[in-house]
């Protein structure tokens, strides 16, 4: 089964060879894109769908999630808005609520969110672990995320169960030992919320290591609140990604930057809108070397979107971000901290995951923020919406 996609306005590749065309086409075959190409010497197909001038993009790759939760955290948003400072022990309203709720329960929130994020151009997700804090409610969150993606992490380490609050050492024991036991089978990564009020440098350093020994790849939450040891740690660690890096010295920047083909520096600007804070630097990032990547951080707590575009439309507005820059980091950048060389571009042989816009270039995402321009969606080749 073949599809034509013609009469597309602007096709954003994200190949370098290709660019973006115009007046293109593309084919899709079975789950792959098969052709790319001008539309005037695009090839037939078993069916064929008009684009009207509409741009395509890449489906966007959201490689930062916290989708396995119960639970709504409405008041606490409204009490910051109030203002109230955000801190991290917010994580256990939400961990009670989590354990507290059934498997059908998780599933069903995870469900929702996942179409959400379809319905507005996403096409692979990432989803952590966290909000269940024991062995079994772990295990459970990374067995029910892994029916929905492959792309799934632990984060055990998201804060210090409340039952070790004066014992934190002994709860690093269990995440480091029995819990990543359970949930190793179910992840690909593994994650530590290294924060003050979180996790330490050393403390992390030991949970991250003890995933890397189990062959989870790490990724880290990391310089969020505080210019802390985690973008330091993530470099060194070879992690996949260094989360948030939003308060940064000129070392961490130029590890960043060094590390680019390696740690990617995923910035979620819904953290920071959410909690009324300074937004990262994605600027200085880029003008240093580093690669950047746009995730929402989709959670109940500190950041409650899952809308990419709406993150693009932020990182233009307020982090220095051309609208190029920021649809490759939402894409491209994402499928790059995931280590996914198959998403996040659209050249013959990438998964056939991509987007059509309501507009005529993929820069209206940040032109015409929060407007619903995600017009169609197909995922691995079959239209989804
Ligand atoms: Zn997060």
């Amino acid at each position: 089964m073949t599809t034509l996609i013609t009469n597309i306005g602007s096709l954003l590749t994200n190949d370098p060879e290709l660019g973006t065309l115009t007046n293109a086409a593309i084919v899709l075959e079975g789950d792959r894109v098969a052709w790319v190409g001008s539309d005037l010497s695009a090839p037939a197909a078993d069916e064929r769908v008009d684009a009207e001038g509409r741009a395509v993009i890449p489906g966007f790759v959201d490689s930062h999630s916290h989708l396995v939760f119960a639970g709504d955290r409405t008041a606490e948003f409204n009490a910051r808005m109030s203002g109230k400072a955000y801190t991290a022990g917010g994580i256990r309203t939400t961990v009670a609520a989590t354990r507290a709720a059934s498997d059908e329960q998780l599933d069903a929130n995870i469900r929702r969110y996942f179409d959400e994020m379809l319905r507005q151009g996403t096409t692979t997700v990432e989803v952590k672990s966290g909000y269940g804090l024991t062995v079994a409610d772990e295990a459970r969150a990374l067995r029910i995320a892994a029916a929905h993606t492959q792309e799934t992490t632990y984060l055990g380490a998201h804060v210090v169960a409340p039952e070790f609050a004066d014992a934190p050492a002994a709860y690093v024991e269990l995440v480091t030992g029995e819990m990543l036991d359970a949930c190793a089978p179910h992840a690909r990564y593994v994650d530590v919320f290294c924060e003050r009020g979180a996790f330490d440098g050393d403390q992390a350093r030991a949970i991250l290591t003890a995933g890397v020994a189990r062959g989870l790849t790490p990724r880290v939450h990391a310089n969020q609140l505080t210019q802390g040891p985690g973008v330091q740690l993530a470099v060194e660690l070879g992690a996949a990604s260094a989360d948030h890096c939003t308060h940064l010295s000129d070392e961490d920047v130029k590890a960043l930057a060094d590390a680019h083909a390696t740690t990617v520096a995923t910035l979620l600007p819904g953290a920071e809108f959410s909690t009324r804070a300074v937004y990262p630097d994605a600027r200085r990032l880029i003008d240093a070397g580093a690669t950047v990547a746009l995730s929402t951080d989709c959670n109940p707590g500190s950041s409650f979107t899952s809308s990419m575009p709406f993150c693009i439309a932020v990182a233009v507005r307020d982090m220095g971000m051309t609208p190029d820059e920021a649809v490759v980091a939402a894409t491209l950048g994402g499928a790059r901290a995931l280590r996914r060389t198959d998403v996040g571009h659209l050249a013959p042989g990438a998964r056939a995951d991509l987007a059509m816009l309501d507009a005529p270039s993929h820069v209206h995402l940040a032109y015409r923020p929060g407007v619903p321009l995600v017009s169609a969606v197909w995922q691995g080749g079959a239209r989804v919406c």
